[in-house]
């Protein structure tokens, strides 16, 4: 894309990886909010326009540098890729890597047929994939599913807990269903009926509908909810995943005692809070930039055990259709987590 312009078609360059680069051909790339930021918003990517967004992608590589051991094999590639030798990477905070590599921000990304990634990192997929999963579904690990992953982690969330996910699309649905594989009631807030009842069947033991009931009413509801679960965890573990400022305001609303509340949902705009809640609270607020790389195979593994579904939670379409599948993205339009597929890896 170009500054300010409309996504366009454009034909690559012939890629030919670097000593430490791989080229994998595309299976499946997802949409991402960050790529409507991108996209529409004026968020500046650090790799200047033109550029290919995307950077929710799995395939197969299909040419190596030096590290020839990658060559055919199916992979994920994280959305954040860490140096690994840094002094961030070295404290262990990978996400924070300043020499970190994320493809359609650092460079071309995976709206394409191939992209050229560094080697390092790579998220090895098995061959053989339990029926119904396929390796472009898997496309969304690479940020869908692993950032609440991380997120929810870092929370060191338990069966002790009860979880509130604000938000229920193409993160959400992942972030519910990852709470409750780790045994906490979770209490899910949309305004989607749709995805609330879908929430519902995937994990969430309490779905409500912030379009009919006011923020008190959402507080008393899930107060309610604590009380029934018989959870003995103090302090409400809230996921803001819906990425809105009306999210983010319920989510920094339903704080109470001892609470902690991750921010894992992106928007450009500003909220208006009163920040001594976490004070008066004794609450804990945090964000995560995606998941380190090391982390992406217990994600993939809760995948491929089924604790975490993904059919009913993505929708694939045509490369070809970036354009429309962004704008629609980008008016809160798609359900699900889109993915996006080239026409070549259909047989895949
Ligand atoms: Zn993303
Ligand atoms: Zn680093």
């Amino acid at each position: 894309m170009a500054p300010g312009a409309a996504l366009q078609p454009c034909e690559l360059p012939t890629l030919s990886p670097g000593s430490d680069e791989v080229v994998v051909q595309v299976a499946g790339c997802g949409v991402c909010h960050t790529d409507v930021g991108f996209a529409f918003d004026g968020i500046p990517t650090r790799h200047a326009l033109p550029l290919v967004l995307g950077h929710e992608i799995s395939g197969r590589v299909v040419a190596t540098g030096e590290n020839a051991a990658w060559l055919g094999r199916s992979v994920i590639v994280p959305a954040v890729i860490p140096c690994g030798s840094c002094p961030a990477c070295r404290a262990g905070r990978a996400t924070i890597c300043r020499q970190q590599y994320m493809p359609g921000n650092d460079g071309d990304g995976g709206f394409a047929t191939h992209v050229l990634v560094p080697s390092r990192s790579l998220c090895a997929v098995p061959e053989s994939l339990p029926s119904g999963i396929t390796l472009e579904m898997l496309s969304v690990v690479a940020d869908a599913v692993t950032t609440p992953y991380e997120a929810i982690r870092r929370a060191e969330l338990g069966a002790e807990d009860v979880a509130v996910v604000v938000g229920a699309g193409g993160v959400g649905g992942f972030g519910v269903q990852i709470a409750a594989a780790l045994g906490a009631a979770v209490a899910v807030i949309d305004i989607d009926r749709e995805r609330l009842d879908l929430a519902a069947q995937h994990g969430a033991g309490l779905a409500l509908d912030a379009s009919s009931t006011d923020l008190k009413g959402l507080r008393a509801a899930v107060r309610t909810f604590v009380k029934e679960s018989g959870r003995k965890g103090v302090g409400l573990k809230i996921f803001e995943m819906s990425g809105t400022p009306a999210g983010q305001a319920t989510a920094f609303g339903l704080l109470d005692h001892g609470a902690y509340l991750a921010v894992v949902g992106f928007t450009p705009k500003p909220v208006e809070l009163r920040l001594s809640n976490l004070m008066a609270f004794d609450a804990t607020a945090r964000g995560n930039w995606g998941c380190p790389p090391d982390r992406y195979p217990d994600a993939l593994q809760m995948v491929l055990a089924g604790k975490i579904v993904l059919t009913p939670y993505v929708e694939l379409h045509a490369l070809e259709e970036a354009p429309s599948i962004l704008d629609a993205v980008a008016k809160h339009a798609v359900r699900r987590r889109a993915i996006l597929r080239p026409s070549q890896s259909k047989t895949n």
